[in-house]
């Protein structure tokens, strides 16, 4: 049996070591096989192949470096002086409580400082920290705090609106709760009426 040489994990905890394709295939059937089936029969038989393709892409947010993305930025902001904000940026993420999908939108806003971002960046950023495990409160910090440390912006602002499976299709069914997140730094969280626009323009 060939093996995959092991990639790095790039998470804080370095003593965590990344199992090779084949562990992780042989970790599907064993799930597949919990769940009652048999993983040997032909409708099964590539599964464990796709969803270990599946979470190359689901997570591949490890593989990527938000500070990087937000490490080109401008300086000519030609006199604008009031909030950048994306509004409806697609969330697609996983809890780390079940890895059950949790599918949403981002509204996050900034109020320069010295330096600009490219838009797309600040997209980048939200997509690069939901394709890793976490919950929608850490998920919500850790772009805050990306855009926060490379941007030293004036204030920012994040709100998320997402729907959990692990909430919606097991346990207590719920199926139209959806959770909803924010946390204001700087100017957003020391000025309410500026927090108020934000939610305002968030909510088109
Ligand atoms: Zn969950």
């Amino acid at each position: 049996m060939s093996v995959t040489p092991a990639k790095p994990v790039l998470v804080s905890d370095a003593a965590v070591q990344r199992p090779s394709r084949e562990q992780a295939l042989e970790a599907v059937r064993t799930l597949i096989a919990w769940a009652g089936d048999n993983p040997d029969r032909p409708g099964l038989i590539d599964t464990p192949k796709r969803v270990v393709d599946a979470y190359g892409e689901w997570f591949d947010g490890y593989e990527a470096d938000a500070a990087k993305e937000l490490s080109r930025t401008f300086e000519d902001v030609t006199g604008y002086d009031d909030m950048v904000i994306l509004r409806e940026i697609e969330v697609e993420s996983h809890c780390e409580h079940h890895l059950a999908p949790f599918l949403g939108k981002a509204y996050v806003a900034y109020l320069p400082g010295e330096k600009v971002v490219g838009i797309s960046k600040l997209a980048r950023v939200v997509e690069i920290f939901a394709r890793r495990l976490q919950n929608q409160e850490t998920l919500t910090n850790d772009i805050i705090e990306a855009i926060e440390s490379q941007l030293q912006p004036k204030g920012v602002a994040v709100m998320i609106d997402a729907a959990h499976q692990c909430m919606t299709t097991r346990g207590v069914h719920h199926r139209h709760v959806s959770t909803v997140t924010t946390r204001f730094t700087g100017a957003f969280k020391s000025d309410p009426a500026l927090a108020e626009r934000f939610l305002k323009l968030a909510k088109g």
